[in-house]
């Protein structure tokens, strides 16, 4: 039974050094639990941040502890009433092939409604993240222009698709002439401009917003951002999920002061944990599950196979790596 655990804390950029990989005896499950075999583990941007040993909105981990993040598990032993040989949940777990749980924290998931690895993405904090973010913070409106950090991430890539749902112009930034086409061509994008070969960011902006940036969706933060906040409307609205580009940064960098843009544009700028919205999940999964249904979204992942590469997959978020949720199946 292989565990995966934070080795030492990273400075700056990861690496594989900060993981060591540990083998112990499958646990054998107590009355009233539960033992779980792994089959999808989620590697996210945020779980950078747990690395540290900083004050956050979540506990850091701690060292030859577990990493720990959602995943879908199948019920191998049940001794749980709740719970039957063959259920699958998911949950926040530890990078573990096998562990009991008492239940606590774990939601049912059936594999007959939707692919298992969709509850990691669409179906699950990703789309909250990206529906719940745009809707109740970007409120774009018909006809406005949306811009789009991370575009064809897994936040990133389901937020233009409700951008084109909900009748805006969408413009996405990201980091391939591949994902650039994969977002105007099946994302229906209306442009997409590829960050690192743009001669000049502000200008490729400006250019694919003719009438400027109404709602900014930012997943990346930094210089992408300070660029598309100097095309910013009258009362446009930035939704802060997330800031990539500075997670493994050691120094706080500088850039622009943005309070005369906020200031004379009327702006609201406001960040977000897909948690401030909870008592919203369930109609917004709701409607995430009827657009999925209806052919209106499309889930895109990129799928890594074996429990050893569970790091590496992480460590190749922040190389760009992957379309769509980045997910291990083990
Ligand atoms: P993604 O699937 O978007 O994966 C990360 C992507 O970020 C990479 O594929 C890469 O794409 C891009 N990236 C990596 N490094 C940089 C960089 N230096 N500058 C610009 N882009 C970079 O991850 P998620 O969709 O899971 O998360 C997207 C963002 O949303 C993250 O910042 C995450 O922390 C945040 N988040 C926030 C939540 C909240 O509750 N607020 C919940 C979930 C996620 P490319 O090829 O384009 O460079």
């Amino acid at each position: 039974n292989k565990t995966i655990l934070l080795n030492q804390r990273p400075q700056g950029k990861p690496t594989l050094a900060d993981f060591k990989t540990i083998t112990e005896e499958v646990p054998a499950p107590q009355e009233g639990e539960v033992l779980l075999k792994t089959v999808y583990v989620s590697v996210d941007p945020y779980l950078r941040g747990r690395m540290n040993d900083a004050r956050s909105y979540v506990p850091p981990f701690q060292l030859n502890e577990p990493i720990r993040s959602g995943i879908i598990a199948e019920v191998v032993k049940s001794k749980h009433a709740d719970y039957q040989k063959g259920d699958f949940v998911s949950g926040t777990l530890a990078w573990k092939e096998y562990q009991t749980s008492t239940g606590k924290g774990l939601q049912p998931v059936d594999p007959s409604v939707a692919p298992l690895s969709s509850y990691l993405g669409v179906l699950g904090l990703t789309g909250l993240t990206a529906y719940l973010g745009l809707m109740e913070i970007g409120k774009p409106t018909k006809g406005e222009t949306l811009v789009v950090s991370g575009a064809a991430g897994a936040v990133g890539s389901v937020v233009g698709q409700i951008g084109k749902l909900l009748g805006c112009r969408v413009v996405g930034i990201t980091g391939s002439d591949e994902k650039v086409a994969l977002l105007t061509d099946t994302f229906s994008f209306d442009q997409a401009i590829n960050y690192k070969t743009a001669a000049d960011l502000k200008q490729a902006i400006q250019t694919a917003c003719p009438d400027g940036v109404d709602c900014y969706f930012d997943n990346v933060g930094g210089e992408i951002s300070d660029a598309v906040m100097a095309q910013l409307n009258k009362y446009a609205r930035i939704a802060v999920c997330g800031a990539i580009s500075l997670y493994n940064e050691t120094k706080v960098p500088m850039g622009p002061r943005l309070q005369p843009i906020i200031l004379t544009r009327s702006a609201t700028m406001r960040g977000f944990i897909v948690s401030d919205f909870a008592e919203k999940f369930p109609p917004a999964s709701k409607q995430l599950a009827a657009w999925l249904g209806e052919g209106k979204l499309t889930a895109t992942e990129t799928i890594v196979e074996g429990f050893d590469r569970i790091p590496r997959a992480f460590l190749d978020l922040f190389e760009g790596k992957n379309t769509g949720k980045m997910i291990v199946k083990v």
